[in-house]
């Protein structure tokens, strides 16, 4: 049995849902999983060690950062669970605004603030991750082979390769040949293009490919007539945080 727990930090608890959206296939791999710990599910949760954790969402209060050591501590394989962990998603958008600011957007001029918050960073900030799951959620397939490799002690064979590669094998027209703003050709595949495939551009959920290069793309945005504001809301908005990035988009 492998022993599992599910953790949520500064997230939408969307990860988590696409983890229950496994439906059947879940049914079909509980003889082989004991979910010890996964609060959104169960009020009895086991505080212990695990073979592997599923870590959702940005670490963005004092308080996280003991949490997320913590599990660190009590798992054998750490998995940055959708985009919040690995890169820190959207809620890192706040890292390039004034904190004030911010806490009047989300609790209004009362500025009813009970939490401390400090910048949101990727869990791999303060520990590490043996496992990347990028996406906004995650796809189920990779979420599948995640679990599969775990059960079967095998390391997980993710695309590294960039949407572009699933967008042209969906025989889609290309967006940014045709002036749209696209960030597949930076982004990691896995989601099967989705976004391409339905008319609209990738907003870069997935984080950087193997081999990114944002400058180039930034290029090609400013030609297609981007400003540099947008240019850097673009890279800023999913994984702005990740090293590959994190240059270019300013922090
Ligand atoms: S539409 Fe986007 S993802 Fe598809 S080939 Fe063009 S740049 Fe790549
Ligand atoms: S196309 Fe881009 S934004 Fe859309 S799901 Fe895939 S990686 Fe995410």
């Amino acid at each position: 049995m492998l022993k599992i727990g599910l953790f949520k930090f500064s997230s939408c608890s969307g990860c988590q849902l696409s983890f229950l959206r496994l439906n059947e296939k879940l049914l079909d791999l509980v003889d082989k999983l004991d979910i010890a710990y996964w609060v959104m599910v169960s009020d009895n949760d086991v505080e212990d060690s695990y073979d592997v954790a599923f870590v959702e969402g940005s670490i963005s209060t004092p308080e996280d950062i003991y949490s997320i050591k913590d599990v660190r501590a009590r798992s054998k394989v750490l998995i940055a669970f959708g985009a919040c962990a690995s890169f820190g998603g959207l809620n890192s958008i706040r890292n390039y605004m004034v904190q004030k600011d911010v806490e009047k957007i989300v609790y209004g001029s009362s500025g009813a603030l009970s939490v401390k918050s400090i910048i949101s960073y990727p869990i791999d900030f303060y520990v590490d991750v043996d496992i990347y799951l990028g996406g906004c959620p995650p796809s189920l397939s990779d979420i599948l082979e995640v679990i599969k490799a775990s059960i079967l002690g095998f390391k997980p064979r993710l695309p590294d390769y960039p949407v572009c590669v699933e967008c042209k094998l969906s025989e889609n027209e290309c967006l940014l040949v045709n002036g749209e703003p696209c960030m597949g050709p930076i982004i990691r595949a896995g989601c099967g293009a989705l976004c391409p495939s339905l008319g609209r551009t990738c907003e870069g959920c997935y984080g950087p490919q193997a081999d990114p290069n944002p400058n180039s793309l930034a290029d090609k945005f400013r030609e297609i007539g981007l400003s540099e504001d947008e240019i850097l809301c673009r890279l800023r908005k999913y994984a702005g945080m990740h090293r590959d990035f994190r240059g270019i988009a300013k922090l």
